[in-house]
């Protein structure tokens, strides 16, 4: 089957939920196009999960992450661990497909305390 038509979506247009949030000293915030770039990547590969039927086009994320949530980076031993900050819970995403569930969240307007996400 042909990959739809990406349509640019920008999430900083969606009312977000998250909140400013610490960072441990020892996090590294990853740049924003890689963020995006993630994003999208893991969404192509979210098809068969039920997540993007809730969204009736096929976005390209462009130019920034829903407000205040970002991808921090810290090295634990010989491995990168990626983490989401800026859940209202003061938690954070594990993977950036856990966080997924969250933006569709965002994207529709669900509230977090509805979210499958598992954070709150
Ligand atoms: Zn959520």
């Amino acid at each position: 089957m042909a990959q739809p038509q990406p349509f640019p979506t920008d999430l900083t247009h969606y009312n977000s939920d998250g909140v400013v949030t610490v960072i441990p000293p020892d996090h590294t915030a990853v740049p924003i196009q890689q963020f995006l770039a993630s994003l999208n990547r893991r969404w192509r590969n979210a098809k068969n999960t039920g997540l993007v039927q809730q969204i009736p086009w096929f976005p390209d994320f462009i130019n920034g992450a829903p407000t205040h949530y970002t991808l921090q980076s810290m090295r634990s031993g010989n491995a990168i661990v990626l983490k989401v900050f800026g859940h209202p819970s003061g938690r954070y995403f594990r993977s950036i497909d856990t966080f997924l569930i969250h933006v569709v969240s965002i994207m529709v307007g669900n509230g977090f305390a509805n979210c499958n996400c598992g954070l709150f």
